[in-house]
Formats: structure tokens, sequence, C-alpha cells
């Protein structure tokens, strides 16, 4: 199966709770992890009843444009992401600062019917993509026999499942970068936005800037107040990119 869009899937988002002995006078709509973002300024002034009279939203706003993005470290957003290369991911566990990451081993799963992801400007090009098509196969058929060599070639170990890893994590030396695979990525929002801000860029690789553009309409929706400052355009290269409002909260 060929990719040719990421699927992001939203596995987990904070679940506030208030304590009852420091309540906060709520203005507006929020969801949960606004509301976690709020509460944690308002603790550093003490500023539950929230005099200002401003709703969540507001408040975050001027979170941002103050640049006190550390209170929007507590909130944690945990994505699957689906239908994105190799070399994607190479550069997505860059991000250092506020991330987690687990994915798919090449040493453990077999990747004989493993699919692969189109680059997004080969897209539409008959011949540019029977050209990429036809090397992709070769690859995988390469893999294929090189896993059934080396567990005939390491017939004497006798743990089948360390002959396999032994055998895949050797024959993967074939595949090619745009190899499909599958990641969980947790971070706060403060770091999305950094990741977001460098990678929804036009700068960007045109396949992680697409995963990003995708990743931003996620959390748009999940916490608007978080993420609302960036904006999504068509640039010159007639992709989409993003940029944000605030630089680096
Ligand atoms: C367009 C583009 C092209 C790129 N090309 C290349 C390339 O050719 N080769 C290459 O190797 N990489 C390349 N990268 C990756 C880049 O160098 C970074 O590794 C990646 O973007 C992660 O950025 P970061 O370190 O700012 O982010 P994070 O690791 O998420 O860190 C976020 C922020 O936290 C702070 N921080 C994190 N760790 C430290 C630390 N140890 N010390 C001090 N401050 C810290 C910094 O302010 C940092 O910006 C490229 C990235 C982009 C966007």
């Amino acid at each position: 199966m060929l990719h040719t869009e990421p699927i992001v899937t939203l596995l987990a988002r904070p679940a506030f709770t208030e304590p009852a002995h420091l309540p906060v006078r709520w203005l507006g709509e929020s969801t949960d992890g606004e509301r976690l973002a709020e509460f944690a300024g308002r603790l550093c002034y003490m500023s539950q009843a929230n005099p200002a009279d401003r709703g969540t939203r507001e408040y975050l706003e001027n979170i941002k444009r103050q640049a006190h993005g550390s209170v929007l470290e507590h909130a944690n957003y945990s994505l699957l992401v689906e239908g994105v290369s190799r070399a994607l991911t190479h550069e997505l566990v860059r991000h250092r600062a506020g991330f987690a990451f687990s994915q798919l081993s090449q040493r453990y799963v077999d990747e004989s019917e493993a699919n692969f992801v189109v680059p997004p400007a080969i897209i539409g090009d008959a011949e540019l993509e029977a050209t990429w098509r036809e090397q992709v196969e070769s690859a995988q058929a390469a893999y294929v026999a090189l896993v059934e060599a080396l567990m005939a070639r390491y017939s004497w170990v006798e743990s089948r499942v360390h002959r396999r890893k032994m055998a895949r994590e050797a024959a993967r030396g074939v595949l090619p970068n745009s190899t499909e695979t599958k990641i969980v990525v947790t971070a706060n929002a403060r770091a999305w936005r950094t990741m977001l801000e460098l990678r929804a860029g036009e700068g960007a690789d045109l396949e992680i800037r697409r995963l990003a553009v995708a990743i931003l309409r996620v959390m748009q929706r999940e916490a608007p107040a978080l993420f609302s400052d960036f904006e999504i355009y068509v640039a010159d290269d007639r992709r989409e990119a993003a940029r944000a409002g605030f630089h680096k909260v």
C-alpha cells in the first residue's frame, strides 16, 4: 500500500481537576488543557479571582504575547502518527525538549509487507512515480531475500526470536527512506509549538511540513487558545505552510 497523506490520531489530552481550595473564576469557553495552563499561570500571581475579567482564551493570548510559555508546558497531548516515512521520523525525533517518542521497531517487526510513503513532490507525475515505485519494490524484494538467507545462515542460533532479530536488523539496511512507519509522539503544548513553527514553515521538508500542518489542525481544534495564533496559508510553492503569530513563546 502507498500512503499519500499522514494519518494523525489524538491518543491523549489533559484531564484538569480543579482543587477545591483554589477555585478560579473561569470565564468563556475552554478545554481542560487550556484550563490547566490558565490555572498554572494564575497560581504565579494568585489571581484566581480573575480581576481583569479575562476569558480563558483571552488570558492565554496574553500569556503568549508576554512569552510566559512555561505555563503551556503543563498541557501534554499524545498523537499516533501513521502513514509517514522513516525519513520524516528521523527529522521529527530531533525535537528534544518536552517530547517523548515510541516508534515501530524495524528489528522486531517484519517489513516484508511494509507500506511506503510517496514523497509529496512526486505525487501526480506518473513517470516519476513509476521510477520511485520500481526502486522501492526492488528494495523490498531484496529485503525479503536477505531475511530468508540470514535466517538460514544463522540457523544454529537457538532462539528463533533472536535469529529473526539478527536477520531483520541486517536486512533493513536496504529498505528505503520512504518506508512507512508509525510513531506515538507526546509533547507539551510549548514543545508542540516550537516543532510546528519549525516544521510547518516553508523551509521544512515537504512531507514533515504537511504533517505539521495536519497536527496544527488537530491541535487548533483541541486547544484553540494554545495554537490560535498560527496561521495556515498556501505558500508560493502551492503547498500549505503555517506561521506562528508569537515566535517561540
Ligand atoms: C528546515 C530545517 C532544516 C534542518 N536541517 C538540518 C540538517 O541539515 N542537519 C541536521 O543535523 N539537522 C537539521 N535540522 C534539525 C535542526 O538542527 C534541529 O535539530 C531541529 O529542528 C530541532 O530543533 P531544536 O533543537 O530547536 O528543537 P528542540 O530539541 O525541540 O528544542 C527546543 C528548544 O529548546 C532549547 N534546547 C533544547 N535542547 C537544548 C540544549 N541541549 N541546549 C540548549 N537549549 C536547548 C532550544 O531553545 C531549542 O530551540 C533542520 C531543521 C529544519 C527545521
